[in-house]
């Protein structure tokens, strides 16, 4: 497909141009159809946020890669969205915390499993979980096409982050007692409410920040990165989260054109 080529200046550049990685994404398989619905989802929430990382936004990144970094057996579910939009901040951030990536699909394709794993090695990933011809294990109470997990992944991990999840399967990681970290636009879907840290942020400004955060805290006392875990309390971060999204629409209530003032970084 050919791009739209959209000018610099543009006000809504950064979103369409994200759009169309999407649909290419589609194109290739990686992105189911459903994905691109859920995308259309995440946009509306991004537009109510303002189209930023707020400083709430950017405390929970901190504190869920201090949680990866601290954890045992961290994993990182990938799925066609997430692949399609940020394949390479996968990868880093993969290799910066020690956590695998596995693939997990809502809607299975072998084309779709191959497509993702393709890009995710061309990426740079040395290794990928997840797939058809690894072993399976199976988490309870989901319906049997979702509920397969890698033993090596997610079935062994103590810390799992699943960006752009569904609710029932957060719910059932949950149910297994994995530490659950997301990355979800909608502070009031039921995975932002389940998860221990739910970071409502666009995933393409989400992912570049926490490899950020991977390399400085790398070396960070253990000590003290459980500490920033402990502090961090998941209700309070999307009670603020949600608050900074009525704030933004009472200024615009105040005046349609202002623009988004306070930013996270
Ligand atoms: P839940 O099942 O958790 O109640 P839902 O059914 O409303 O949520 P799903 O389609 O299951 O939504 O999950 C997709 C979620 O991913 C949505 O909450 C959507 O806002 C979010 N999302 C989509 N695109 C992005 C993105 N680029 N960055 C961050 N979040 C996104
Ligand atoms: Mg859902």
């Amino acid at each position: 497909m050919t791009r739209t080529v959209v000018p610099d200046d543009h006000p809504r550049k950064a979103s369409l141009d994200m759009r169309d990685t999407v649909i290419e994404g589609h194109q290739s398989n990686v992105v189911a159809t459903a994905g691109l619905l859920a995308h259309g989802r995440g946009e509306a929430f991004d537009y109510l946020i303002g189209e930023r990382t707020t400083a709430q936004a950017d405390a929970a990144i901190r504190a869920a890669v201090a949680a990866m970094l601290t954890a045992n057996h961290p994993v990182i579910s990938v799925n066609g969205n997430a692949c399609a939009l940020v394949p390479n901040d996968l990868v880093s951030l993969s290799e910066l915390t020690g956590a695998p990536l596995e693939i997990n699909l809502f809607y299975y394709r072998p084309e779709r499993e191959e497509a993702i794993k393709s890009a995710l090695l061309a990426a740079g990933a040395k290794e990928v979980l997840g797939t058809h011809d690894r072993p399976s294990a199976t988490i309870p109470e989901l319906s049997s096409t979702r509920r397969k997990v890698d033993p090596d992944g997610i079935g062994t991990a103590d810390v799992v982050l699943v960006p752009l999840e569904d609710g029932d399967r957060t719910e059932a990681l949950k149910r297994v007692n994995k530490f659950v970290l997301t990355i979800d636009l909608n502070p009031m879907s039921r995975t932002a409410i389940y998860s221990d840290i739910t970071i409502v942020d666009n995933i393409v400004r989400a992912l570049p920040l926490m490899v950020g955060y991977a390399r400085e805290m790398k070396d960070t006392p253990v000590s003290d990165l459980k500490q920033i875990v402990s502090e961090f309390g998941n209700e309070e971060n999307l009670r603020e989260s949600i608050r900074l999204i009525m704030e933004h629409l009472e200024s615009k209530a105040r005046s349609p054109k202002a623009t988004a003032s306070t930013s996270g970084r």
